[in-house]
């Protein structure tokens, strides 16, 4: 395959693919919702001049119905990576599941209509998997595995899982409709690593640079994560689209960690440098304090001290994926920020 279109390419996770497909001498089809934004992919034009592969900017929105048609003719792929990952929100309807649901089915529809496209490769989450934190206990599980949906979350409560499992839902509608086109899904956890991108809105960076800035000194709070770091993730994306073997979902992260576990990483590799948390934050505190993070009381009861497992072998095995170790995904990424 040697022309993919990449939505998303402009954010955190989307960069590094965008990068990864460009060393590898493909012609990427980047759609950006405003092309006079230059800001938005100046560094991926960077790349571009400095790989053997080739950059093409297209305007597309996932809000605007038959916008990415004209992009998707003659892609031979997709990478759909777009999607607000935003947790603060005034409308989850307007800002998280319309731009979710119904610009991945514009994508998706775009690729039917293109006549040339024959794979997509979907960025969804564990989100999807998972809804709240205390699931697992409730569902009687040991471990997610991909067998598993996000049943809990809802346009008021976690509505950005919601988002992220109605998105995927949507998608595997479409795909198990048609014959023309095979769908791969890629389901990270939590990313964390350096950032290409100075303009990504990602929690990913806004939580790191909280953290960073003290925001959790006097505790943190007992929420879990499978981590994984973000250059693994974009690999991730291209093992879906390269190997023929690759189907269905595939959960992506490489261990669980909490807050505190966050914050002793940095502390291990950057001594006293900053105002890290040094034990847990006591939940009932974080029940009434909750919306000084943008949680709600409900988020706070299912999610805090409840510990999550998630099962990564068919990614290991069927993809032959490689994980970074974490301790070193946090080091680099701080690393990063400090310059
Ligand atoms: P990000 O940096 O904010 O990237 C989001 C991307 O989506 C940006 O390129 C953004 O474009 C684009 N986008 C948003 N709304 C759009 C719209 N209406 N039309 C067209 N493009 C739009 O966030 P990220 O962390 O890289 O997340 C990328 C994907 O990974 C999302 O699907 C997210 O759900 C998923 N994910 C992230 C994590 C994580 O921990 N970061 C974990 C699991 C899954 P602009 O540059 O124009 O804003």
């Amino acid at each position: 395959m040697k022309t993919i279109l990449v939505t998303g390419g402009t954010g955190y996770i989307g960069s590094w693919v965008v990068k990864d497909l460009l060393e590898k001498g493909k012609t990427v089809r980047l759609t950006v919702r405003d092309k006079s934004k230059t800001s938005k992919f100046r560094h991926l034009s960077e790349f571009a001049n400095q790989s053997s592969g080739a950059l093409e900017i297209w305007e597309a929105d996932l809000l605007k119905y038959g916008s990415f048609d004209e992009a998707a003719k003659g892609a031979e792929a997709i990478i759909h990576v777009a999607s607000p990952f935003i947790i603060k929100v005034k409308d989850a309807q307007k800002e998280l599941v319309d731009p979710a649901v119904n610009g991945t089915k514009n994508v998706l529809n775009a690729a039917t209509l293109s006549g040339t496209v024959q794979k997509i490769v979907l960025t969804s989450s564990l989100a999807s998997i998972l809804g709240d934190s205390i699931d697992m206990q409730k569902q009687g599980l040991s471990e997610f595995t991909e067998a598993h949906w996000n049943t809990s979350s809802s346009l008021t409560h976690q509505p950005y899982s919601f988002s992220k499992v109605s998105a995927e839902k949507a998608a595997w509608e479409k795909a198990n409709a048609q014959k023309i086109w095979e769908l791969v899904v890629i389901n990270p956890g939590f990313v964390l690593g350096p950032s290409l991108t100075k303009t990504s809105d990602s929690e990913s960076i806004k939580i790191m640079q909280d953290m960073l800035k003290g925001k959790f000194r006097t505790g943190a709070p007992d929420l879990w994560f499978g981590m994984v770091d973000v250059r693994d993730v974009a690999k991730a994306h291209i093992l879906a689209l390269e190997s023929e073997k690759a189907n269905g979902r595939h959960i992506t992260c490489n261990g669980e960690m909490n807050f505190l576990h966050i914050a002793n990483s940095i502390e291990k590799s950057f001594p006293k440098k900053y105002k890290l948390p040094k034990k847990l934050a006591p939940k009932g505190l974080l029940m009434w304090m909750g919306w000084m993070f943008g949680v709600t009381r409900a988020f706070v009861k299912n999610n805090i001290g409840y510990p999550i497992q998630f099962n990564n072998s068919k990614i290991k095995n069927e993809l032959k994926m490689e994980f970074r170790d974490i301790d070193l995904t946090i080091k680099d990424m701080v690393d990063q920020l400090e310059n």
